[in-house]
């Protein structure tokens, strides 16, 4: 094995496999080789991701795509897959975000959604934070869809940054409501560089006041499993699980972004839906009917997460691992707005930004492979 696809398959592992930094299929990471970029698969997680896995894309085709404004028919970032795929790889699709692992000229690029340097990037004064907090080490992108927007927009921050202070671009991106690009020649470098923006972040988080106490409704543990229950038959579904304890108890406020606002980033959307139905402690079996189908005249769609705001978090799912996803990855939204808002201001995603993930096809792509039993064989 390449000494290069050893580090990045290390970094992958050793860093997207905390979850501080990537859930799920979240994130993903690269490596140049000889005018190849050899990227992760759509959906399979940075944890367990092998050398076999990854997919072999020409950099100059992906580069020419970036640039032209050629009509494709479909979804431009597919079609450049395609044509610059050098062989195929039991079927799988690359990530969707393989034009800006292209674009940047490091061998070694890990794009992770962690929950520290996120509580700066799900921010309305996110920019400004930025240059406080990591003054000229980072580039700062403000949201835009995935895919080809993302990858210009990451271009023109790049561009302006070397026009503005006459140096390349330096290895750390800040995504705003996504997460971070790093990037290096070595793990020791790309490693370093993850952990000096983590400690940098968590110290301002740490330095701001703490956050203002939330009123804690009482719920008796036999309560607190009849309402998950009634959740889950509420919506016909296999699985619930709960915390009760924690961020989903001191996070969970009434007026916290993921209860009341909308959803961080675009894997919460993916994992756990954008809105939870918010209940109140005392909700019957009736009550959690009711409100589960005034949520979908509302939505358009069926509830994967409940909150009693200040007691619990409940989640349902076709398989316990989803079950345990979707939870888990809503209460990774809950600590990124509760340490936003200790920073500045928590910034949600707004409506525009919000749609384009419900329905985008890739995004289902991505949650049809996590939860396929067998990941070599998903079904789009
Ligand atoms: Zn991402």
């Amino acid at each position: 094995m390449s000494d290069l696809i050893a580090q990045i398959i290390r970094l992958a592992n050793e860093i997207g496999g905390n979850t501080e930094f990537s859930r799920a299929g979240g994130g993903n990471a690269s490596v140049k080789i000889d005018g190849v970029l050899h990227i992760k698969p759509s959906g399979v997680p940075l944890a367990t991701l092998e050398a076999e896995d990854l997919v072999p894309l020409r950099i100059n085709v992906l580069l020419d795509a970036l640039r032209s404004d050629d009509p494709v028919g479909k979804d431009p970032v597919r079609v450049a897959a395609e044509k610059a795929q050098v062989r195929d790889v039991n079927g799988r699709r690359p990530s969707v975000e393989i034009l800006f692992h292209a674009l940047i000229p490091d061998a070694l690029v890990l794009h992770l959604h962690p929950l520290t340097a996120n509580a700066l990037t799900c921010n309305q004064d996110g920019p400004a934070l930025a240059r406080r907090i990591l003054a000229d080490e980072a580039v700062w992108v403000d949201y835009i869809d995935p895919g080809v927007p993302l990858a210009r927009g990451i271009l023109r921050a790049r561009e302006a940054y070397t026009a503005r202070t006459g140096r390349p671009a330096p290895g750390i991106t800040l995504l705003g409501n996504h997460g971070i690009i790093v990037s290096g020649n070595s793990f020791d470098e790309v490693a370093a560089l993850v952990d000096s923006l983590t400690l940098r972040i968590m110290a301002a988080v740490d330095a701001s006041p703490a956050p203002a106490a939330i009123p804690h409704p009482e719920i008796t543990p036999e309560r607190r499993s009849q309402v998950a229950e009634d959740f889950r038959v509420a919506l016909g579904a296999a699985n619930v699980t709960s915390s009760w304890e924690g961020l989903a108890r001191e996070a969970s406020g009434p007026a916290a972004g993921p209860v009341a606002l909308g959803p961080l980033i675009p894997d919460q959307i993916v994992y756990s839906g954008s809105f939870p139905v918010v209940l109140e402690a005392t909700a019957t079996a009736a009550d959690i009917k009711a409100a589960v189908s005034t949520f979908r005249t509302a939505h358009g769609r069926d509830p994967i997460v409940a909150v009693i705001p200040g007691a619990g978090v409940f989640a349902i799912g076709s398989s316990a691992e989803g079950a345990d996803t979707a939870l888990n990855t809503y209460l990774d939204a809950l600590r990124v707005a509760r340490d936003a808002d200790r920073l500045g201001k928590v910034r949600v995603m707004d409506e525009h930004e919000r749609h384009f993930i419900e329905n985008w096809e890739a995004e289902a792509y991505r949650r049809q492979v996590a939860k396929s039993p067998s990941p070599t064989t998903p079904s789009p």
